[in-house]
């Protein structure tokens, strides 16, 4: 199907904006064309001068654990996973997970994310038929903590390869998989291995949270001698694709390493902030060459999946950390929340409107004061510095329409709002 977005203002990252209209071809963008477009197509859609922004790639979650927004704030990680994300999970039913990830499925949309990373250890068959039937993008991995019985592991491992068997690079390519240990605090080391076994095996992305806290990191070298990046690296994982969630507590030479390496990085400044973890080097990171994604935890860690507030508290934390405005640009961190972060979870053709490149996109809406004076020059820096994710209006995901003046077209959001409500209400 040919369809036409004409009459908008293409924003990419490094570029100069674009007075025109887009020509998608299926799933994928065709071509973008300054002036007015005089072919005919099969939809054509009026942007009312609003500009086109590459859709928002989250590069780590946990949708299955929304329920839990607001459970348990003003604690540190270890405690707040072993009082409150724990015990509730285990309390979790088929209904609870659900729900979760619907709610997850309708935050993310409606503040413009078009991609994301979801790490979970509840239905993951399950959660990947709605993103199928949905129209959504994922990297799904069954998530999997390295303890207990030989035989628990070896089900773990043995239904992260399921998923991959079942759900790699399926629903028109929309679904990918992953491999996705938890943490190595959390899984020794033979655990670790057969999990980057597993992701060389079938061609994988391995994603595992790294050096989130002060603490565990300690608690790791008191262990193995060994912090956990050179670890990982001592256990050949990094021979393989790796996407590191957090990596806060890195000194210089673990930096070297992951850049050496070509490991990317999730960064996660909400979570990070709440928790009370720290401040990833994200500035030292980026200058020596890694790639810096970003992503928002769960909700019971952030408090939302807004990928817009994400962008903006990784753009000011650094300048103010460093005491440096230049630190970073907001093209940067712009590049960062799209094409950045599809290239962290190897999805190539994704995050950027141009030809050839997948059609995920956002439309926003610009008749507002806080993006007023609206000139196209400092549209990027209204992107990062000042737009709200109420203000993106519509959104495509494979050249598929998802939203449309902020109506969900795939999903019945008053029914996952109630039902999200309801199983919230049981768990209590
Ligand atoms: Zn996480």
């Amino acid at each position: 199907m040919k369809q036409i977005i004409k009459n908008v203002i293409i924003i990419n990252p490094y570029e100069e904006p674009v007075k025109g209209f887009v020509v998608l071809d299926g799933d994928k963008i065709d071509r973008v064309v300054s002036g007015e477009p005089e072919e005919r197509a099969d939809s054509t859609i009026d942007g009312e001068e609003n500009w086109l922004i590459p859709g928002f790639v989250n590069t780590h979650g946990h949708a299955g654990s929304s329920l839990l927004r607001g459970a348990g704030d003003d604690m540190p990680l270890d405690t707040w996973l072993k009082t409150i994300m724990w015990p509730n999970e285990k309390r979790f039913q088929k209904n609870t997970v659900e729900a979760a990830g619907d709610l997850a499925l309708v935050e993310m949309l409606k503040s413009g994310t078009t991609t994301f990373l979801d790490m979970y250890h509840l239905n993951m068959p399950e959660f990947a038929q709605k993103i199928a039937d949905t129209g959504f993008k994922a990297v799904l991995g069954r998530g999997m903590i390295g303890l207990g019985s030989e035989d628990e592991k070896k089900d773990k491992l043995k239904e992260a390869e399921n998923l991959i068997k079942n759900w790699h690079n399926q629903a028109e390519g929309r679904i990918v998989t992953a491999v996705m240990p938890h943490a190595p605090y959390t899984c020794p080391p033979d655990f670790l291995t057969k999990s980057a076994d597993l992701a060389a095996e079938y061609g994988v992305l391995f994603h595992t949270h790294c050096a989130e806290t002060a603490k565990e990191t300690e608690q790791h070298i008191d262990k193995y001698g060994l912090h956990p990046v050179e670890h990982l690296h001592q256990l050949e994982i990094f021979k393989i694709n790796v996407l590191l969630a957090h990596a806060v507590h890195l000194e210089t030479e673990h930096i070297d390493l992951l850049k050496k390496c070509n490991v990317a990085v999730s960064h996660n400044p909400k979570s990070n902030l709440k928790l009370g973890s720290g401040i990833a080097p994200v500035v030292q990171m980026k200058q020596a060459g890694i790639n810096v994604t970003i992503g928002t935890d769960s909700t019971a860690s952030n408090n939302t999946l807004d990928m817009v507030e994400e962008m903006r508290m990784s753009a000011l934390i650094h300048k103010g950390l460093h005491e440096d405005p230049a630190s970073s640009s907001a093209a940067d961190v712009f590049a960062s929340a799209t094409i950045g972060g599809a290239e962290g979870l190897n999805i190539p053709g994704t995050g950027k409107i141009a030809a050839g490149y997948k059609a995920d996109f956002c439309l926003v809406n610009t008749k507002a004061a806080h993006l007023t004076p609206n000139l196209e020059e400092r549209a990027v820096s209204h992107i990062v510095y000042a737009m709200k994710s109420t203000d993106i209006k519509d959104v495509w995901i494979h050249g598929k329409h998802m939203m449309h003046n902020r109506e969900l077209l795939t999903l019945d959001e008053e029914k996952v709002l109630f039902e999200a409500d309801k199983q919230a209400q049981k768990l209590l």
